[in-house]
């Protein structure tokens, strides 16, 4: 069997669901399972409404929940006829008037719990779903439609909750039954908790859920198809030269994926490695275009791709008590762990660490927690820049070339992971977008 992942600019329209479905068409006698994120945008217009839900604001709500309806309604309208469009007629409606009674409910009280949030963000899924189900019906194809929530099961952490691995993979082995010929459609980025609550796997999830159903089903490949021509040697929306990747490795991508490159969620990675199983990433609009092979297998050394990551905070701990003493680094990542923070990037020196966050929820709290035993000092508005490639160290000239890039840039941190495969530098977020496309000139630009 294969999965097929299409993100929401690939089914933002009822045109490109069509396209969407060509490619699935064309594969049908490899039993695919066809998983959908919300139509482009939704998710995006669903948080709007929960904001001004949240502040009672129904007034300002109303054109959003107009637009939400349109959108779906029209592409129903535009694809399907008959029969099939009376029922996902009622269908839509169905799943529409739930949602607003929802919202409704949420502004009354004005209160939008993670729990609200799921409940709530689920729905652009089950829309977009629905309809590419019943398009499909409408085009002869034989489909059947299932509810991720019935077997993608996780932890009760709303809004970014984690699968529970061994129950969902068996609830997928018992409930997806691929089988050449036919097409089954399902949701991806939502789950639900074992009695049955809507959880949501955190925003760009829905890669997330095809290579865990890929990996539960044994897939022969996972498939996922987005607007570019795969994974490019930089954001295609920030730098101009970037180029397609035809090969990456699992950790490549994954490195790639954590520091920022949006195509592929980071946690796609690990299901297809523990299975071995190579993600593909292609190109709705350009289907015939080779894209991205994701596999183990090693497609050379050197540098492959430059990402970046914005609103890094930077945190430098100083402690004369550093030197020569041993429990220092491990008094420091306990309070991480108690507050519940990860940390990116570390470096450290005899008697000074730095560390990268994201999530600065807790950073007081760790603050002043740390001001107990070390000088504490926090930089905000920063950007991790990842150089990521297999060896990247194996080739001398690789960091002097760096270095000669950063001339003007203050470079505040930098980190060569034990991996061998990512560089990666701290500098000031107005710096983040002309230092990548410097080192991508210097580096990686089309000859
Ligand atoms: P989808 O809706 O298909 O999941 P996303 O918007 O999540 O699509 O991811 C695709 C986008 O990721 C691209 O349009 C591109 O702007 C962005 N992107 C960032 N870094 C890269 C990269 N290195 N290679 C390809 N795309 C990238
Ligand atoms: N619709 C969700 C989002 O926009 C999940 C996804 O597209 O992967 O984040
Ligand atoms: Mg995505």
């Amino acid at each position: 069997m294969i999965v097929l992942k299409f993100g929401g600019s690939s089914v933002q329209n009822s045109e490109w669901i069509d396209k969407a479905l060509d490619i699935t068409a064309a594969q049908l006698n490899k039993a695919p399972v066809l998983v959908s994120s919300a139509m482009g945008k939704t998710t995006d217009l669903i948080l709007e409404m929960m904001k001004l839900a949240e502040i009672g604001d129904m007034n300002n709500c109303l054109p959003l929940m107009d637009e939400l309806k349109n959108k779906h309604m029209q592409t129903a309208y535009a694809f399907l006829s008959g029969e099939v469009l009376e029922r996902a007629e009622v269908r839509l409606n169905e799943l529409l008037s739930q949602f607003i009674s929802l919202l409704k409910g949420l502004s009354l009280l004005k209160e939008c719990s993670p729990r609200s949030k799921d409940a709530l963000l689920s729905f652009g899924e089950r829309l977009s779903t629905s309809l590419i189900s019943y398009r499909a019906e409408e085009r002869g194809m034989d489909v059947e439609f299932l509810d991720a929530r019935t077997f993608m099961i996780s932890d009760e952490n709303f809004t970014s909750a984690a699968l529970l691995l061994e129950l969902s993979e068996k609830k997928i082995k018992e409930i997806v039954k691929p089988v050449a010929g036919k097409l089954i459609v399902t949701q991806g980025f939502i789950s639900s908790t074992e009695s049955g609550v809507t959880t949501t796997l955190g925003r760009g999830g829905s890669d997330y859920s095809a290579s865990i159903i890929g990996a539960a089903l044994n897939a022969e490949e996972v498939q996922i198809w987005t607007d570019v021509n795969g994974i490019m040697t930089s954001d295609p929306r920030k730098v101009t030269g970037v180029r397609s990747i035809s090969s990456i490795t699992y950790n490549e991508a994954g490195e790639l994926a954590y520091f920022g490159a949006k195509v592929v969620h980071p946690a796609t990675i690990q299901p297809a490695v523990r299975k071995n199983i190579p993600v593909l990433v292609k190109n709705t609009r350009d289907p015939a275009h080779a894209g991205t092979c994701i596999e183990a297998k090693l497609s050379g050394i050197g540098l492959k791709a430059i990402t970046s990551k914005k609103d890094i905070t930077l945190i430098n701990i100083s402690s004369s008590k550093m030197l020569n003493a041993y429990g220092f680094l491990s008094k420091i990542f306990n309070i991480f762990e108690k507050h519940q923070t990860s940390v990116d990037l570390i470096s450290t020196s005899e008697v000074s660490v730095s560390i990268t966050i994201e999530n600065t929820d807790s950073l007081e709290a760790i603050k002043e927690e740390m001001s107990v035993f070390a000088n504490v000092c926090v930089e905000k508005n920063s950007s991790i820049i990842s150089l990521v490639g297999q060896d990247l160290w194996k080739d001398s000239h690789f960091t002097s070339r760096v270095f000669s890039v950063l001339q003007d840039t203050p470079v505040r941190m930098i980190s060569l992971g034990s991996s061998d495969i990512n560089l990666s530098l701290v500098v000031p977020m107005e710096k983040q977008d002309e230092t990548v496309q410097k080192l991508h000139d210097e580096f990686l630009k089309e000859a």
